[in-house]
């Protein structure tokens, strides 16, 4: 995951301010496995201060069920406040409120690109040894603009929003985060069913691909491209693609690599970004302590890798890349992993595993 956003800093370092004395971090537990996840990470972010000299404010944001539950809002006024007097923040999966917090979010704070790297770490049961892709997934269209209506009471419509803009600057952060890596961008969609709206999305990317001559450019329809990632999921360099596909691909790429519970992702625009894991709540497993936490510390970890770029602060972006050594550290030594990944770990307990291998 090292400098997976160094190659976007032009994009979102546009309004950048002095590197601040502190950075104020909105973080928000979430539901279900959320406060267990935040709580491991919060682990690291204090490991972080401790060795790296870091200073960060952390304050809690309320938000998701819990929030709907105590004051009727999923997402009340004073934390959208508390968001936007913030540097980044810092989210773990809520539950049914879902599409009332982290879609609201997206939309209110222009968060267009939502980056999803998956990579195969050891020790875990990934496809193969060798996947390293990101899943670049357009964050404000799409299905998931939740303009959905009855007709009559038998049938159900919904309006898929796909735009030329959006689908170019979506396109656009593929091909720059390519530059960086392997070159190699796919683009993705089904344009031979959805042949306008997945049309005018695969005419953007093409017309984008003309921009960057240096990058290998191929095109593949979503199904096709399900079944690529279970087959060769180490051919994939950067996939680029539209709002629900992405949702649906970033979660198999990941079972790919292992399990959910490995990868972060970010919901990038050119003045904020949310961190967060591509997971959700998982109520199945809430409560017990055995939920993985890589997938939030590794969120933490790009969210610092964020402030360091915006910031120019190289603290932050070294504090990143140890994180993700001493996960990768931590798996590879095999003895304080969690269940899903086949070990018997509390969530805790492998977060300060990781901690401890932060020098
Ligand atoms: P969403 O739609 O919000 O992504 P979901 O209902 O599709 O949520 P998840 O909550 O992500 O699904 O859970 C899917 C499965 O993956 C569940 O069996 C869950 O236990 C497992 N899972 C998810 N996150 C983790 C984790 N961090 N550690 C271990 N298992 C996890």
């Amino acid at each position: 995951m090292a400098s997976v956003l160094a190659s976007l800093r032009e994009l979102y370092s546009r309004s950048t301010s002095l590197k601040p004395s502190e950075y104020v971090i909105a973080l928000i537990q979430g539901d279900g496995i959320g406060p267990e996840i935040t709580s491991a990470a919060l682990e690291i972010l204090r490991r972080v201060s401790e060795v790296y000299g870091i200073k960060l404010n952390l304050r809690y944001v309320e938000a998701g069920d819990s929030a709907l539950s105590k004051y009727g809002e999923a997402l009340p006024k004073s934390s959208i406040e508390l968001i936007k007097s913030s540097h980044a923040c810092l989210k773990a999966p809520v539950g049914e409120t879902s599409a009332d917090v982290i879609v609201r979010l997206r939309i209110m704070f222009d968060l267009f690109a939502n980056i999803r790297p998956v990579k195969s770490y050891p020790n875990t049961q990934a496809l193969s040894k060798d996947i390293d892709l990101i899943v670049v997934r357009e964050n404000t269209e799409d299905l998931y603009r939740g303009l959905e209506f009855m007709l009559n009471p038998n049938t159900a419509l919904a309006i898929r929003v796909i735009t030329y803009e959006a689908s170019r600057r979506i396109a656009e952060v593929g091909f720059r985060l390519a530059l960086g890596r392997k070159r190699k961008v796919t683009a993705v969609h089904k344009s031979n069913v959805l042949r306008t709206t997945c049309g005018l999305f695969a005419k953007a990317c093409r017309d984008v691909a003309k921009e960057f001559p240096e990058i290998t450019y191929e095109e593949q329809y979503v199904d096709a491209c399900a079944a690529n990632l279970v087959r060769k999921p180490h051919a994939f360099d950067v996939i680029v693609t539209t709002n629900m596909f992405g949702d649906i691909l970033s979660d198999e790429a990941a079972q790919v690599a292992g399990s959910l519970g490995l990868a972060p992702s970010c919901n990038l625009g050119y003045n904020y970004a949310i961190f967060e894991p591509i997971h959700g709540a998982a109520f199945d497993i809430a409560g017990k302590g055995i939920a993985n936490p890589v997938a939030m510390i590794l969120s933490s970890a790009l969210m610092l890798e964020w402030l360091g770029a915006k910031y120019g602060d190289v603290a932050c972006i070294r504090a990143a890349h140890r994180i993700e050594e001493a996960v990768y550290n931590v798996l590879l030594d095999g003895r304080e992993i969690t269940p899903d990944l086949g070990g018997t770990a509390r969530t805790l307990d492998m977060a300060k595993a990781i901690a401890a291998k932060m020098t």
